[in-house]
């Protein structure tokens, strides 16, 4: 017996009708908002990961689905499943010229991500997110609009009882000093801090704020190392921007905390970063994360683009919404009649209706059983019916039943 993947998970049974209200939801509300889908292929050059990710990031360290196709080991035959969509999205971004076209430019995505990580509760190695990206708009009315769209999108699928965490870091100078600081009043606990922190304390001193370690956390509970962390660090130019972001939610009536402690696994972050969680997941409790990332568009190639957007967890977002239930067809015809039966279905199903028949010419109990599971009304097709040209339909939730020449 072949087995699905550890980590990865069919979407099978009454689930689908969840997912796909989810993905209803989604493209309504963002094409309302002026979003246009775009569907990017789910493999990728490595490099763009790299790059577009980070090289100091646990994604692009310890968590790609990377392989050579082609027999030679060469690095541009190395291929890496996309573990997030960003990345793709900017590079088909640049790659079709966009930027030419007169911003805002908004995407929303919907798709699978793969990441080796460790199984459990809220994490799998296949997982899907929807995003949106939104491209050329460096006013904080851009970040404003995609944690509205976040939300608005929230509210949808009927989940609202969530928290906004939001921080800024500021850009590329400000963030400087800040990290400078922060690498001198860690320095003497470096010895202390996990394996994980020592390497970023190198490479990117700011994610040691993000790491979950129960002895890190403690370290930073320090007064000297909180004073740094809470400390106002962010230039004038980025806290007014901040500001004003702010200022939109609190119009939109948009709840948030500041976060200081939020910075984001990936390194393309600036300014704006926030995530949306759920207090009734446990530990796997983010549902959405997403913030500014100005400088990525030139990075992987293009233009200068200011830019922002979001990912959500669907498997996530699942866990907290209403379960539906598979909807009922509209009618079922019950007949031993084959041919007139799969003809009636055909003539309904061009009308718009939905319907089905028995395939198997079963006895008319067991029909008409099956036509009560699944369908709003039976179509009763007898000898008489086709003789004389009239349809029998049986409401299948009163009983009652009718005779009627027309469909
Ligand atoms: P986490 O801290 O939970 O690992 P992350 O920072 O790696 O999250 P992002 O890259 O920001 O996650 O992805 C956005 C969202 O995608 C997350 O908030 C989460 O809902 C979802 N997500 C990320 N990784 C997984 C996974 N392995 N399985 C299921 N959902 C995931
Ligand atoms: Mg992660």
């Amino acid at each position: 017996m072949i087995k699905a993947q550890r980590g990865t998970k069919d979407i099978i049974g009454e689930d689908t009708f969840t997912w796909q209200k989810i993905q209803d939801n989604a493209r309504r509300i963002f094409q309302s908002a002026n979003y246009q889908e775009i569907r990017t292929p789910i493999f990728e050059a490595t490099e763009l990961f790299k790059r577009g990710v980070g090289d100091s990031t646990d994604i692009v360290n310890k968590e790609m689905y990377t392989f050579s196709v082609g027999g030679k080991e060469k690095s541009e035959n190395s291929i890496t499943l996309r573990p997030e969509n960003t990345a793709g999205v900017v590079r088909a971004y640049i790659e079709h010229n966009i930027s030419r076209q007169s911003p805002p430019q908004k995407f929303w995505y919907f798709g699978p991500m793969f990441r080796y990580e460790r199984p459990q509760a809220g994490r799998q190695r296949q997982f899907h997110q929807i995003g949106i990206e939104l491209f050329g708009v460096e006013s904080p009315t851009a970040d404003a609009e995609a944690i509205l769209m976040a939300e608005e999108f929230l509210k949808s699928t009927g989940v609202d009882n969530l928290e906004v965490e939001l921080n800024s870091l500021g850009c590329p100078k400000c963030r400087e000093k800040y990290r400078n600081q922060i690498k001198e009043v860690l320095k003497p606990y470096l010895d202390k801090l996990c394996d994980d922190c020592k390497v970023r304390y190198e490479k990117n001193p700011l994610r040691i704020l993000d790491c979950k370690d129960e002895n890190c956390q403690k370290i930073f509970e320090q007064d000297e190392i909180k004073n740094v962390i809470l400390s106002d660090y962010i230039c004038q130019e980025c806290s007014e921007h901040f500001e004003k972001v702010q200022e939109y939610l609190n119009a939109l009536n948009i709840k948030y905390t500041r976060n200081k402690m939020l910075v984001r696994g990936l390194d393309y972050y600036n300014r704006t970063v926030f995530e949306i969680k759920s207090n009734s997941l446990g530990s796997q409790n983010a549902v959405c994360g997403g913030g500014r990332y100005d400088g990525l568009v030139e990075m992987l190639g293009g233009t200068p683009t200011p830019a922002v957007g979001w990912a959500m967890g669907v498997e996530r977002l699942f866990e907290l919404v209403e379960k539906q239930q598979a909807p009922k067809l509209d009618y079922f015809v019950v007949s031993k009649y084959s041919k007139e039966a799969i003809k009636l279905c055909q003539e309904l199903r061009n009308k718009g209706y939905s319907c089905d028949f028995d395939m198997q010419n079963r006895k008319f109990a067991k029909q008409l059983e099956k036509a009560a599971k699944i369908s709003k009304y039976a179509i009763i097709l007898g000898e008489d019916e086709i003789e004389k040209g009239f349809y029998t339909v049986k409401d299948l939730s009163t009983g009652a039943q009718e005779q009627k020449t027309t469909l």
